[in-house]
């Protein structure tokens, strides 16, 4: 989507919108924090990120590669930095095609500061000497698949103090068709105002984007308005000036300053701020809770689907995807990657995909053998396993092997009977509970447009040994409302199934549109994430020296024991899929008394549903 029709919509709605700038980190272990906190970020509610372009290109594959990881792995609208500093023409067609096939749709246009170790800006392509060259470059070259933003400066440029002059600039970049306007950070609203209405005078129309920095400590408040030679107003100092030395106290006072600064901005009709980060969530995050614009528990984070989009090349209309990467989103995108079409509106039965295989896309377990060893401890029997995934989901552990996340909320209503499950030895790595009907803008379970119902099916996705799969098998069989599919390592699908086709267990009915039904399970798919899950716990494995006994332990279980994956079709009876397995566990690990014997309000009601038939999503287990 295009940074103007955001803003467009911002506008249109009166729901004022913002979004994030972030810089490429200097080392592997920076961008890996940078990952993880963009990942933390997303659920802040940007309506896009943008990714700073290094001083003479000095971290240009960095910022291209953060931009397709932003796109195609978490799914945020990004928009790319890209300036003329040391930029010849074969560099600005790379930096575009790059930008272009990570599905990036959104440019910054920039001249770019000198590089660190040159005083004065000088052009190396006479081409490219202005921001307005990239302009009107990338409109000849890409027609309007780009939007194009360009830098604003309320208080002037460190080379240019002349009003006029940038604005006469300004103009000649909007009418060589810049099509949004990103500010240099400036803490005086009123001059800001006052520029805006000059900008406005000069016939330019399109969105301004005014840059907020929020304040984190008063050294670097202090260093970088000096730097960016922006004016402090009185009462920012005076508010700052008594607490400088007592950090979380300035964190204090600065939120509800830049609060305020960002209110009279939106008074004055702006509908969206642009945040400098500086790749830190705290400071921004406090001015956001400061103005109540932080999703809640009751104000969720609104969702298109159950499942997190990928904004990569083509796979924007991606509607349907197998319930098995569930918590291993990443892993599906890079084993899909070279679709050449992404299901849209059902899974269809004759599509044979193509999982790519899993060493061409380093898909494996992350971490160092010995953090993993750190974290999962040196498991010596089947009761150890049983007992991490216990934690797991009682939330004592925030990963596993399978499951890359820690459990969410929306398991919470299943809570009790997986830990059941995992006690007796039912090794669980996936499931969701049943909803029968909960509202679509509901907290834990809802998704999509306004108005509409969602509805799933208990799924769960266990591991089990050989000895109990042969006593499930019976009761999978004799029940009439499960489907089954379950393998080995090695061995043949097993499965109950009518066909070999899509099941539906996620849809939802939404008022003027088709049902959408985002989660399916199916057999090749299956397959295909077999070997994932094998592959995950043969690493894990190998987090063991090869002559201990907890490599022996989980290489054996992955050896041996059966993967399955289990659909409860009637939707309305929430319990059944749990009530399978009653009375068996394996050997060795005591059985937990049933259900009806444990605490009250364990398991809880289901919105949308009196038959106690719903609700929640939950990520695995
Ligand atoms: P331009 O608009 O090209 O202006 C540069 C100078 O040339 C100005 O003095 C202008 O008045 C003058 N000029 C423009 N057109 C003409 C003309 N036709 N004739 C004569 N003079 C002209 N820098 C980076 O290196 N990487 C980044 O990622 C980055 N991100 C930024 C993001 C924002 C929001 C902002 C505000 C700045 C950013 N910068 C970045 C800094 C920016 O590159 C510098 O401020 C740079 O000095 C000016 O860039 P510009 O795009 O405004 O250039």
């Amino acid at each position: 989507m295009h940074v103007h029709e955001m803003v467009a919509e911002a506008e249109k709605t009166g729901q004022p919108s913002f979004s994030f700038e972030y810089f490429p980190p200097k080392t592997a272990q920076g961008v890996q924090n940078l990952y993880d906190r963009m990942e933390r970020m997303y659920d802040f509610g940007p309506k896009f990120i943008d990714i700073t372009w290094g001083a003479g290109g000095t971290t240009a594959d960095l910022t291209g590669e953060i931009v397709t990881q932003a796109q195609t792995y978490f799914g945020l609208e990004t928009c790319m930095h890209l300036t003329c500093t040391d930029m010849g023409e074969t560099k600005v067609n790379d930096a575009l095609s790059r930008a272009y096939k990570s599905g990036c749709t959104n440019i910054l246009a920039l001249r770019g500061d000198p590089p660190r170790n040159k005083e004065k800006w000088s052009a190396t392509d006479e081409n490219f000497r202005y921001a307005r060259d990239l302009v009107s470059h990338i409109r000849q070259k890409y027609g309007s698949h780009f939007d194009i933003g360009v830098a604003g400066y309320p208080e002037g440029t460190d080379d240019n103090k002349d009003e006029e002059q940038l604005l006469d600039h300004l103009k000649q970049k909007v009418d060589l068709g810049a099509s949004f306007i990103v500010t240099q950070m400036f803490y005086d609203v009123d001059n800001f105002i006052r520029w805006v209405g000059k900008v406005r005078d000069r016939g330019i129309n399109i969105p301004i984007l005014p840059g907020i920095m929020p304040i984190a400590t008063y050294a670097s408040f202090m260093r970088r308005a000096k730097h960016m030679q922006c004016g402090i107003p009185d009462h920012f100092i005076s508010a700052l000036e008594s607490v400088k030395n007592d950090d979380a106290a300035v964190r204090e006072v600065g939120k509800v300053l830049v609060a305020d600064m960002c209110r009279k901005i939106i008074a004055a009709g702006i509908p969206h701020l642009h945040f400098y980060t500086m790749n830190l969530a705290q400071a921004t995050r406090l001015v956001l809770e400061e103005l109540n614009w932080m999703p809640t528990t009751t104000r969720p984070r609104k969702h298109a689907l159950p499942w997190k989009q990928s904004l990569g090349l083509g796979r924007r209309a991606e509607d349907v995807r197998p319930i098995f990467w569930r918590n291993r989103g990443k892993s599906y995108v890079a084993r899909t990657q070279d679709w050449d079409e992404f299901p849209n509106g059902r899974w269809g039965d004759s599509r044979s995909p193509a999982f790519g295989e899993l060493d061409a896309y380093g898909i494996g377990l992350t971490g160092t053998n010995e953090s993993n060893r750190k974290k999962w401890g040196e498991p010596k029997s089947v009761k150890d396993v049983a007992d991490l995934f216990v934690r797991y989901i009682e939330q004592d552990l925030d990963s596993l092997p399978w499951s890359e996340a820690p459990l969410t909320s929306e398991a919470e209503s299943i809570k009790q009977d997986l830990i059941d499950m995992n006690k007796r030895g039912l090794l669980t790595i996936n499931s969701q509970p049943a909803v029968n009907g909960a509202k679509s803008s509901d907290p834990v379970h809802g998704w999509g447009p306004s108005n509409g119902y969602v509805y799933q099916k208990a799924y769960v996705e266990l591991l089990v040994p050989p000895a109990l799969f042969e006593k499930v098998l019976p009761r999978l069989h004799n029940h009439p409302d499960m489907s089954y599919y379950a393998v080995t390592m090695t061995g043949e699908l097993k499965s109950n199934a009518p066909s070999e086709g899509p099941n539906a267990v996620t849809w939802g009915v939404f008022p003027g549109k088709e049902i959408v039904q985002p989660t399916i399970v199916e057999s090749i798919s299956f397959l295909a994430w077999k070997d994932e899950a094998f592959r995950l716990g043969l690493d894990w494995s190998h987090c063991h020296d090869a002559d201990t006994p907890s490599r022996a332990l989980i290489e054996g279980m992955m050896n041996d024991w059966y993967l399955i994956n289990i659909v409860n079709n009637d939707f309305h009876s929430p319990r059944a899929i749990f009530e399978l397995f009653e009375g068996l566990s394996v050997d060795g690990l005591e059985e937990v008394p049933t259900i009806e014997a444990t605490a009250n309000g364990v398991h809880q009601p289901v919105p949308g549903t009196e038959t106690n038939g719903a609700a929640a999503v939950a990520a695995t287990a």
